[in-house]
């Protein structure tokens, strides 16, 4: 079929099915007179004011006194000992990566299910991302189905962990906390400790959610945070790295700083390094989005609950719901299909968008881009059948207010 015939005519029940989910999406986010976006940004706080102070006082760069003041926030809210923003999420996976030891040559496990930024970072470090499995509870990487497939193609050769096919070291585990669902991190963790592998977390989009009462980065050696325009709380662009690690937290500073020496006046670097630090200009946009997270976190939560009862309504569509024992602060509302079906996915992607409820299917995943179509990879049954079979509906703070 070309690209440009009109699809199929969906069959009775599928038609029903669409419906369904439009009526339950208009349900939960109640009558609205204007596009609803998937997740818009909101300055109702004291943004203002703060950059304004910036601007007033010509400190905008990446000096100055709000980005010290917003990793401050950061480290309380999520109780990380140390804390060093970025220009971006990428930035710090990639510096996450490098203090984990990731070299050139290494593997590094990593979600086929995934935005491409985590296999990107992986990529800048000259190391190969090596795709595992997801599963359906909480769309993060499958510790099961990992051990499985690491008992099959790889060894414990003393500290490190050898991939026994290409010979190559595969040195840390990436797992990722889909739409801010915290992954089964207990699993994770214990299974990265086995085989030897240095658990990073990338909690780019998981700022608000917990697992077990301890914030989501703080389970890893190291994690990252993104603040893009589309997060739970935006800087417009930035990111940040969490460790409980002092040293691996003055590496992260020095690295993201052209690993200047303090010195009067003179220009010393000592290694190779990077311009990632934050400016303070979008550090000062953070910390007044910082002040209303809590509140954020809380609408979304009361708007994840009326997407539950509505969804519960529609048989078979499942709602994605946090895992037992997690706090999740619901950044992006997920529902899965009955079936794995692109073409139904699409039909009511296409209507909710007509409908003016801005709705999107997940990341297509790693092996399906260009650049990672020969990646290592495991068997991926349960990514192959979400990516089918998940849409993320409407989900900004704003929707879960008052109502
Ligand atoms: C947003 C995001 C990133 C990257 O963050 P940027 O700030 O956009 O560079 C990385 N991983 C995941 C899972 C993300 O959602």
């Amino acid at each position: 079929m070309s690209a440009t015939a009109p699809p199929p005519p969906l069959s009775a029940d599928r038609q029903a099915l669409v419906e369904a989910v439009l009526a339950a999406t208009r349900r939960a986010v109640g009558a609205r007179d204007s596009m609803v976006a998937l997740h818009e940004p909101e300055f109702a706080g004291r943004e203002r004011e703060y950059v304004q102070d910036c601007l007033d006082s010509g400190w905008v760069s990446s000096i100055g006194a709000y980005v010290e003041r917003f990793e401050r926030a950061l480290a309380d809210y999520t109780g990380a000992a140390h804390v060093a923003a970025t220009v971006n999420g990428t930035a710090a996976l990639h510096l996450c990566l490098k203090l984990a030891g990731v070299q050139p040559g290494d593997e590094v496990l990593t979600p086929a299910l995934c935005f491409v930024a985590t296999a990107n970072a992986v990529s800048h470090c000259g190391a190969t991302p090596h795709l595992v499995d997801s599963e359906f509870t909480s769309l993060g990487v499958d510790a099961v189905a990992l051990d499985v497939h690491l008992s099959e193609m790889a060894e414990r050769r003393g500290d490190v962990c050898v991939n026994r096919r290409t010979g190559a070291t595969i040195r840390a585990l990436v797992v990722m906390h889909s739409f801010g669902h915290p992954a089964d991190l207990d699993a994770l963790a214990d299974l990265a400790a086995r085989w030897g592998l240095v658990l990073v977390e990338d909690a780019a989009e998981s700022l608000g959610s917990f697992y077990k009462g301890r914030h989501t980065g703080r389970h890893g050696r190291l994690a990252a945070l993104s603040f893009n325009g589309n997060k739970v709380i935006t800087t417009g662009g930035g990111g940040a790295v969490l460790t409980d690690d002092a040293e691996l937290g003055r590496r992260a500073r020095h690295l993201s700083t052209t690993a200047r020496v303090p010195d009067r006046w003179n220009f010393v670097h000592d290694e190779v390094a990077w311009n990632y630090r934050m400016p303070n200009l979008n550090a000062a946009l953070g910390c007044a989005q910082m002040e209303v997270l809590p509140r954020y976190v809380d609408e979304k939560r009361a708007l994840a609950a009326r997407y539950r009862e509505a969804v519960a309504a529609v048989p078979g569509l499942r709602f994605v719901d946090e895992p037992t024992g997690t706090r999740s602060n619901f950044w992006l509302v997920a529902v899965l299909l009955p079936t794995a079906d692109a073409s139904m996915r699409d039909a009511l992607l296409e209507r909710l968008n007509a409908e003016g409820l801005m709705s999107r299917p997940v990341w297509r995943l790693m092996h399906h881009l260009p650049m990672y179509a020969n990646a290592p990879r495991a068997p991926l049954p349960v990514a192959e059948s979400i990516e089918a079979r998940l849409i993320n509906l409407p989900s900004s703070p704003k929707l879960g207010r008052g109502a």
